[in-house]
C-alpha cells in the first residue's frame, strides 16, 4: 500500500483485540490477508473454545506471541467502527472504576451488537452496512403536530443559555433551580442554538429514569420536530435498542435522550451533554461495573471538548463542590415560569409535624388529616407520599410475637394484602400469606407499621367519597403496570384523582398542575439512617415531593411527619434553601473527612458464611503488605454489609480511604492484581466499587 506522499504503509498483520472476558490485557489475532481491519471495528474472534464479539483497539506488524499459536480473526462486523474518542472513554472507564477494558467497552454496547452473528436469529445477521436510517424504532416518539409553546425567556434563564453557547470547547455547568424554574426550557434553548451550528450536530440528554418523564420526551419532540429525537434506555426490546443505537451512531439521530446507559451510545457528532436531575442515585449503575453515568457524561464532555450541564434543584453534594470552588461554572435560577395564561408556581409551605406531639393514627396525624380535609372539600388535589410499599413492613402475631422474616436475608417480609403474600423487597422471595401463625396456630395475624396499600386504604376508610389511586413500585412494572401507573399519572393531570398515594416515584417529573396539599409520612427513615448521605437524598427527595405543590400558583403547603422536627435539615428546607443545607453537609463532611474532602473505594464480597467473607476481606488486606509504599491511604477492617445477608449470600466489605485520588487508584493498581491472583478461596465473588454511593 502506499500513501499520496510516497511512504509505504504497511498491511497490519496483528490486530489487538478487547472481549468481555476477564483478561486484563487485548488479545493479539492474525489479520487475515483478505480482511480489511480497522481500529474500532467489531469483530468476531476465537477465545478458547469459543466465539466473541471484541473491539479492535490497534494495529500491529509484530506479536510478542509465537506467531504460529496467533489465531485468525474470524470476521470484521460491518456498519460499525467505534471512534478513538469512544475508546478512549471506554478506556477512562476501564481505568477510573478498575475493571477490564473489554468488560467496560463491551458492556457498553446493546446486547444485539455484543453477540456472535451465528449465535443471533438467522434474519437477524450483521448490523446495517450503511449510513442510511433503518425504518423507525418504536422507541422513537412521533413529533406532534402543532403549535410549539415557546415561552419568552426570563433574563437569567437567557444568560444561563449564553452562558454555554459563548463557550468553546468542554466547560461543566451546574444550572441550579428548583422545580418548575425553567431548565428545561434552558436545555431546550441549548439545545437549539447548538444544533443549528452544523447539520449534524448531536446532543445527548440523560435522565434518570425515562418512564417517569414523558414530558421531556414530547417537549423534546415538540420543540425540534424537524430533528430525529431517540429514546434509548433498557426498557427497549433488543431489537429496538440495537436499531436505536444503530441510529445514533451513523447520526441520523440528532438528539438523544437516555438514561445512563446511553452516555456510552455511540455519536460521531457530539455537541452537548445534559444531565438532567444529576444528583439522582440512578445514574449509578449496578450489577456489571458500578460506574457514575453523571461522572462518566462529565468526561465525556472533556474527551469530546463539548460543553455539559448538569441540572437540579438539589445537586449532589459533590457537584456543589466542584460549583463553589469554581470548577463548574454555577447558573441560578431563582424565579419560576408558567405557560401563557397561568400563574407560576409559588413556593409552598413547608412545615413538620411533631410526631410526639401529634401522634400518627394509622399513619397519618391529626394536622395532616385536617389538611386533607381541607384540600378535598376545595376541590384540589393532595400527593401522600411514604416510602414503604406493599400494606405493611412486617406481620406479627398478637399471640407469640412470630415475625414475617425473609428467609433468605437479615431482614422482614413486607405484607402485600393486594395478592395476599409476604414479600421481601431485597432478594424478592414471596410467599401465600399463611393462614395461621406458623409458630403458635394463633390465627390473629396482623400488619404492623404503614405501606402504600394500608395508606390507600385508610384514606379510603375516612373520605369514601374521594378518588384515590395508588401507584408504587407493585402496580407500575412491566408492560401491564407502566399503563396502569400512565393511565393513574393521566387521571392526575386530568383531575379525576383526588389523592395520589405512592413512594417516591410520584415526586418525580410530574407537573401536576392542581396539587395543593403534599403529606410526607416516614420521612425519619431516612433521618436517622447510618448512611452519611441519606440526608441528602432526603432533602432531595423532599425537595422534589415539595416541587408538586403549587404549581398553578396556588397556596399550597407541604406536611412532613417527623419526631425529630428539631433537625436543621427542615429548618433549611422550610426557607426552601438548599445552599444552606448544601453549605451544613459541606461543612460537616470537610470535618469528619469524608466525601467529597475523602475518596473511597469498597470491596465487597459474598460467601455462604460472613466467617468466610471476613476471612476472605482479611486476607485481601493483609496483601497490602506485600506492596512498595502505599501512602495515603487507610484500609478498614472489614466487617458486615448493613444489609450482612441477602438472597441467602453473607456479605461483607472492606472500605480503602484516600485524601488524594491519585493515591487511591495508584494503590488499587496494584493492589487489585494481587487480589485477583489470590482466586475465590471458597466465597462466590468480589467486587470494588470506585466512589461507592452507600457504605
Ligand atoms: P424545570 O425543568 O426547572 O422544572 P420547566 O422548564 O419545565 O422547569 O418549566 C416549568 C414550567 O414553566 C413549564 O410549564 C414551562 O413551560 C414554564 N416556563 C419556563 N420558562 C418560562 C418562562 N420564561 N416564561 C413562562 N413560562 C415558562
Ligand atoms: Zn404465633
Ligand atoms: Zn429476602
Amino acid at each position: 500500500m502506499s500513501t499520496g506522499d510516497g511512504s509505504t504503509v504497511l498491511v497490519p498483520r496483528y490486530a489487538r483485540v478487547i472481549v468481555d472476558v476477564p483478561l486484563a490485557q487485548a488479545l493479539d489475532y492474525r489479520v487475515p490477508q483478505d480482511l480489511c481491519v480497522q481500529v474500532g471495528q467489531l469483530c468476531v474472534v476465537p477465545v478458547g473454545r469459543q466465539r466473541h464479539v471484541g473491539i479492535v483497539v490497534e494495529l500491529a506488524q509484530d506479536t510478542a506471541l509465537a506467531p504460529a499459536r496467533v489465531k485468525p480473526i474470524a470476521a470484521v462486523l460491518p456498519g460499525v467502527q467505534l471512534s478513538e474518542r469512544w475508546l478512549e472513554l471506554s478506556r477512562f472507564g476501564s481505568d477510573y472504576y478498575h475493571y477490564h477494558w473489554g468488560e467496560v467497552a463491551l458492556g457498553a454496547l446493546p446486547p444485539r451488537l455484543r453477540r456472535p452473528p451465528a449465535a443471533r436469529p438467522r434474519k437477524a445477521a450483521a448490523p446495517p452496512a450503511d449510513a442510511s436510517p433503518p425504518p423507525a424504532p418504536l422507541a422513537a416518539i412521533p413529533a406532534a403536530p402543532g403549535l410549539v409553546e415557546r415561552p419568552e425567556l426570563r433574563a437569567e434563564q437567557q444568560a444561563a443559555i449564553d452562558a454555554v453557547c459563548q463557550t468553546e470547547g468542554f466547560t461543566p455547568h451546574l444550572l441550579f433551580g428548583v422545580t418548575g424554574s425553567g431548565k428545561t426550557e434552558v436545555y431546550l434553548g441549548i439545545i437549539e442554538r447548538l444544533l443549528l451550528r452544523s447539520n449534524c450536530a448531536q446532543a445527548l440528554v440523560l435522565v434518570p429514569e425515562i418512564n417517569l418523564t414523558p414530558q421531556l420526551q414530547a417537549r423534546l419532540c415538540q420543540r425540534f420536530p424537524h430533528y430525529r429525537v431517540l429514546s434509548l434506555h433498557s426498557g427497549l426490546a433488543p431489537r429496538e435498542r440495537s436499531d436505536a443505537w444503530m441510529e445514533a451512531h451513523t447520526g441520523a439521530a440528532r438528539i438523544i435522550l437516555g438514561t445512563r446507559t446511553a452516555v456510552f451510545v455511540s455519536l460521531p457528532a457530539l455537541a452537548l451533554i445534559v444531565v438532567d436531575e444529576e444528583h439522582d442515585a440512578s445514574f449509578k449503575a449496578h450489577g456489571g461495573v458500578p460506574y457514575s453515568a453523571r461522572d462518566l457524561a462529565v468526561k465525556r464532555a472533556q474527551l469530546e471538548s463539548v460543553p455539559v450541564v448538569l441540572g437540579s434543584a438539589t445537586p449532589s453534594l459533590e457537584t456543589w463542590q466542584l460549583a463553589q470552588a469554581g470548577r463548574y461554572r454555577l447558573a441560578r435560577l431563582e424565579q419560576r415560569g408558567a405557560p401563557a395564561g397561568l400563574q407560576p408556581a409559588a413556593d409552598p409551605l413547608i412545615a413538620t409535624i411533631d410526631l410526639q406531639q401529634f401522634p400518627a393514627d394509622q399513619g397519618l396525624a391529626a394536622p395532616l388529616r385536617d389538611a386533607l380535609e381541607e384540600t378535598l372539600a376545595r376541590g384540589e388535589q393532595a400527593l401522600v407520599f411514604i416510602n414503604r410499599r406493599g400494606f405493611a413492613p412486617v406481620l406479627r402475631c398478637a399471640a407469640c410475637e412470630w415475625l414475617s422474616r425473609c428467609p433468605h436475608c437479615d431482614t422482614y417480609a413486607a405484607y402485600h394484602k393486594v395478592g395476599a403474600s409476604l414479600r421481601c423487597h431485597h432478594c424478592g422471595w414471596s410467599k401465600r400469606v399463611p393462614a395461621a401463625c406458623p409458630d403458635c396456630g394463633n390465627q390473629d395475624l396482623q400488619g404492623v407499621g404503614q405501606g402504600t396499600q394500608r395508606v390507600e386504604e385508610t384514606l379510603r376508610r375516612l373520605w369514601p367519597q374521594a378518588r384515590i389511586a395508588r401507584i408504587d413500585r407493585d402496580n407500575s412494572q412491566g408492560a401491564k403496570g407502566a399503563s396502569n401507573a400512565g393511565a393513574a399519572f393521566d387521571a392526575m393531570h386530568a383531575g379525576d384523582v383526588d389523592i395520589l398515594v405512592g413512594t417516591q416515584m410520584i415526586t418525580k417529573g410530574h407537573d401536576f398542575r392542581r396539587v395543593s396539599t403534599v403529606g410526607v409520612l416516614n420521612a425519619d427513615a431516612q433521618l436517622v439512617a447510618a448512611d452519611f448521605r441519606a440526608p441528602e437524598r432526603l432533602f432531595a427527595v423532599l425537595m422534589q415531593g415539595a416541587g408538586r405543590a403549587g404549581r398553578a400558583g396556588q397556596e399550597s403547603r407541604v406536611l412532613i411527619q417527623t419526631r425529630y422536627p428539631q433537625h436543621p435539615l427542615f429548618a433549611a428546607l422550610a426557607r426552601h434553601s438548599y445552599g444552606e443545607f448544601a453549605q451544613e453537609q459541606v461543612d460537616e463532611r470537610r470535618a469528619a473527612r469524608m466525601p467529597p474532602f475523602v475518596h473511597h473505594a469498597l470491596l465487597t464480597v459474598a460467601a455462604r458464611s460472613m466467617e468466610q467473607a471476613l476471612e476472605f476481606l482479611r486476607r485481601c488486606a493483609q496483601l497490602r503488605a506485600e506492596l512498595p509504599a502505599t501512602q495515603g491511604v487507610t484500609v478498614f477492617d472489614a466487617v458486615p454489609m448493613p444489609l450482612a445477608r441477602l438472597a441467602a449470600e453473607s456479605r461483607g466489605q472492606l472500605l480503602i480511604e484516600a485524601a488524594r485520588r491519585p493515591d487511591l487508584h495508584a494503590f488499587l493498581n496494584a493492589w487489585l492484581p494481587l487480589v485477583r491472583a489470590m482466586g475465590n478461596r471458597g466465597v462466590l465473588r468480589w467486587a470494588i466499587e470506585v466512589d461507592p454511593q452507600a457504605i
